[in-house]
């Protein structure tokens, strides 16, 4: 059975809510227990473990559009 929201290294990902510079995707930068998110607006990083993010995330952006 295939996970619907499997994500990887490289990633780009929407969150239901926007950080504060306005941008609603983030980069996946690091997999592990805890993600690590790069804001492809203004570059912020952040980590967050999976249950937060399953939580926070909408959907899977396969290509950033610009
Ligand atoms: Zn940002």
């Amino acid at each position: 059975m295939q996970t619907p929201n499997k994500i990887e290294l490289d990633d780009i990902i929407e969150m239901k809510k926007a950080h504060a510079c306005g941008t609603k995707t983030w980069k996946v930068t690091r997999l592990g227990v805890d993600l690590k998110l790069k804001c492809t607006g203004c570059g912020h990083e952040i980590m967050m473990d999976r249950l937060e993010f399953n939580r926070k995330m909408k959907r899977k952006v396969t290509t950033l559009d610009s």
